[in-house]
């Protein structure tokens, strides 16, 4: 197959594969409400359950988006040096995004800055979004699709506390934040929270944070615990599914965290809602691909 031909071929299976997360909730965030509707006691809020659940059923039925925001698509991608695609990346996930956008259909949601005029395709001056990581060696890539949403992780919020004010200043921030932004969105959240030496490394973390499967906890025994403590206490306000009242706030907490200067600790929240669209595809150099999030999808090509 010709280099152009490989590239259509990625192009391909990156938009149907955006196509479906628009349609289709991880097996993680599936799993999770499943769990939070059974153990929920409130009449009102196990209503809410139901008919999140029967919004899903009619998305694939009716072969739908899943919800009216269908994201603003941010790409990290995690690309060995010797992907055989590894130039062309950027301009095929773009061009995955027109096509899908075209074909879900995915609401037009790439606005230019001043200009104040909507592209129509969902790409415009650096948009998409990419994050990279280049893993050395490796002739594969990984890429994570998110399609973050108005309300919920584009308006993170962030920044550097004095070290004197120490990790309790941390959850300060992050609980006094979900009191405000965090019922922007739609829970159940799933909250991200980045601790980093900056306000854009600590952003760059919660936004990663977002990435880690519902349920995973951070292997620092330090760090899980401060997710246990966090998701406990933002239970603990109360707001319920749909921010209605209800036993359960969030999905999770995922902190994700490096290492800081000494005179400053970064701190940043970015939450994910209900509709946590987050899709995982890797590739092989011959562009076979597993899916970690979705078992449903397929197109033939899979390992
Ligand atoms: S918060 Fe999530 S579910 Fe609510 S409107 Fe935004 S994308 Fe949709």
């Amino acid at each position: 197959m010709s280099h152009l031909a490989t590239a259509g071929k990625m192009t391909g299976i990156m938009a149907a594969f955006i196509s479906y997360t628009a349609k289709n909730l991880p097996d993680d965030v599936l799993a999770r409400l499943e769990a939070l509707r059974s153990q929920e006691t409130e009449p009102l809020a196990v209503e809410i359950y139901s008919l999140m659940f029967r919004n899903l059923q009619l998305a694939r039925e009716l072969d739908r988006p899943i919800c009216q925001d269908t994201g603003y698509m941010q790409f990290w991608i995690r690309c060995g040096s010797s992907f055989p695609l590894i130039g062309e990346l950027e301009g095929l996930l773009t061009e995955a995004v027109r096509i899908a956008t075209a074909e879900t259909p995915l609401r037009y949601n790439v606005v230019e800055t001043f200009d104040e005029v909507n592209t129509g395709t969902n790409t415009g001056t650096g948009a998409p979004t990419f994050w990279w990581d280049i893993i050395p060696g490796w002739d594969g890539c990984e890429i994570y699709t998110y399609p973050a949403g108005g309300g919920c992780s584009l308006p993170g919020h962030a920044m550097v506390l004095m070290p004197g004010q120490g990790y309790e200043a941390v959850v300060d921030f992050v609980l006094e934040r979900m009191t405000s932004y965090g019922l922007n969105a739609c829970p159940p959240l799933l909250v991200g929270v980045g601790i980093g030496t900056s306000v854009e490394t600590a952003a760059l973390n919660a936004k990663h944070a977002l990435m880690r499967p519902v349920g995973s906890c951070s292997e620092n025994e330090r760090v899980a615990k401060l997710e246990q403590l966090l998701e406990d206490g933002i239970n603990a306000i109360g707001f319920g599914p749909q921010g209605l009242g209800g036993r359960h706030s969030v999905m999770g907490v995922n902190v994700v965290n490096t290492a800081r200067h000494p005179a400053d600790l970064g701190v940043a929240v970015s939450v994910s809602c209900w509709c946590h669209r987050r899709g995982r595809i890797t590739f092989d150099s011959d562009l076979n691909y597993t899916v970690s999030t979705h078992s449903g999808f397929d197109m033939g090509g899979s390992k």
